[in-house]
């Protein structure tokens, strides 16, 4: 087989990044934008020795899951990698994928298909947006979504997986630019003033924010813009972020605010939320609050328990935990992140969350070693990597009750679980959340317990070494 040559093959599987995978002669191909069940003719495009890259040319017969794409970007955009299969079909593809890598990579023989929270709706769940704005060929300026692996801009304001205000919001940016001949910024020259604009919003108490990334400092006819942008019904907050930095990281740090208050807030659960332009907030919070909810669940607190929330990003965890426990305690690298978990306790009266800034892998060992803290329950939520080995080494020596893990990639999952497994924990419960509909994106939360043997075990490893 050689390039240009033509295949027919039917999609199997998807990749990481939601291309499809098909067998022939025992060559594995990775062919895009097809489903899994697709008869397809595809073009060899790149060739190894035991896999190649192939186009797809001719669907020949269509699998029984494949929809029409709701978006019409869809395919150009390569946000939603799975807009082209039916919704169960997404949840399936996202449960084989959980359980295959929890039992091959993992070893967890005999774990039944684990249980899926899916969306009623799965369309328009971010809350949060960010849109570059550049010029088109005719100069005129223009907003919507980076091309796959470009900087070159498709312009579109709608976007189904974000609120239907985003394009109300981005068509008076876009009137304002062209009525007062503001021009957007240029990535090869570094002139130009606007380069994009950041829109959330809190889906509990409806209010909106819109931070405008500039190339400077201010914007003309700013109470123009202001008047206009507050006729988007629940408008709160408008503010100015500079970025005069020549740089693909999208937001400055110096925040200038514009009207309104600095902040929205929104509620998960219980929990109220004050979130800035700058500040980390889960992005799905219909589905955050049912997993971290889950979350809660597998903790199984009784009111008296010290809990270790590592990874705790703004806290959202520790403060649903907290209102159930003894003491949490959380850690997390960024300072900022930090500083919102603590306001936000403040806010909701929770006095017994306590918040580190640091490394998971060495709050937790120095903590542990130096100052003799204990945990009944330990939760973890990780960055796609999954936990630091010294992390996971500190947790099965503090000998927690139960340990909670909450990842978003469920090969690294499986890796850490195999460990905590040989380390004398028992996989108790798993079940999987759709967070992200239409991409190949999945969270999943594992209830372990320890196993009553390793109690024999660690004693008498304790024994053999006072006698040494
Ligand atoms: N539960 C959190 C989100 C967790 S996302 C929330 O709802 O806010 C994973 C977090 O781990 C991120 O905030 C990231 O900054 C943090 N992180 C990454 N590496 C870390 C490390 N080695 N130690 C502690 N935190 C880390």
């Amino acid at each position: 087989m050689k390039k240009d040559d033509m295949i027919e093959l039917t999609i199997e599987d998807l990749g990481v990044d939601g291309e499809g995978i098909g067998k022939l002669d025992g060559m594995t191909f990775f062919v895009k934008d097809t489903v899994i069940g697709d008869r397809v003719e595809a073009k060899v495009m790149k060739i190894k020795k035991t896999y190649g890259y192939a186009r797809l040319m001719k669907i020949l017969e269509p699998s029984p899951d494949r929809v029409e794409p709701r978006c019409v970007h869809a395919r150009q955009c390569g946000g939603c990698q799975l807009q082209a299969m039916n919704y169960e079909a997404q949840l399936r593809y996202k449960v084989n994928k959980v359980w295959n890598n929890l039992t091959r990579i993992g070893g967890l023989t005999g774990l039944p298909r684990p249980e899926i929270l899916g969306m009623e709706a799965p369309w328009r769940y971010r809350n949060k947006a960010q849109f570059p704005f550049g010029t088109d060929k005719e100069g005129r300026p223009v907003t919507g979504f980076y091309a796959a692996r470009s900087h070159r801009i498709i312009p579109c304001t709608e976007c189904w997986l974000g609120v239907e205000e985003n394009q109300m919001i981005l068509e008076k940016i876009l009137d304002h630019m062209e009525t007062y001949k503001i021009p957007a910024y240029d990535e090869q020259s570094g002139k130009g003033l606007l380069r994009h604009v950041l829109i959330r919003k809190g889906f509990v108490t409806g209010e909106i924010m819109v931070c405008l990334i500039l190339n400077g400092r201010r914007i003309s006819a700013q109470d123009a813009l202001t008047d206009s942008l507050r006729e988007v019904p629940g408008m709160t907050s408008i503010s100015i972020n500079v970025n005069q930095k020549n740089t693909n990281v999208i937001m400055g740090s110096e925040m200038i605010p514009v009207w309104g208050q600095a902040y929205i807030t929104d509620l998960i659960g219980e929990i109220r939320y004050q979130i800035s332009p700058l500040s980390f907030f889960q992005v799905n919070p219909v589905q955050t609050r049912k997993l971290y909810e889950t979350a809660l669940e597998y903790a199984d607190l009784k009111g008296e328990e010290t809990v270790w929330d590592l990874y705790c990003g703004i806290g959202t965890i520790s403060l649903f935990l907290a209102q159930k426990a003894g003491k949490v305690y959380g850690v997390e690298i960024v300072p900022e992140a930090i500083e919102d978990a603590r306001r936000n306790a403040a806010l909701n009266d929770i006095s017994n969350a306590e918040f580190y800034v640091g490394k998971a892998e060495e709050v937790l060992p120095e903590k542990y070693e130096k100052e003799g803290i204990h945990a009944d329950v330990i939760v973890v939520d990780p960055p796609r990597k999954g936990c630091d080995a010294a992390c996971l080494e500190t947790m099965v020596k503090m000998q927690p009750d139960r340990i909670v893990y909450v990842s978003c990639d469920s090969a690294t999952l499986a890796r850490d679980l195999k460990y905590l497994c040989g380390e004398g924990y028992e996989v108790k419960k798993v079940k999987a959340c759709d967070m992200f509909p239409g991409t190949v994106h999945c969270e999943v939360c594992v209830k372990l317990e320890r196993e009553k043997l390793s109690d024999r075990k660690i004693l008498m490893q304790d024994v053999s070494e006072i006698t040494i």
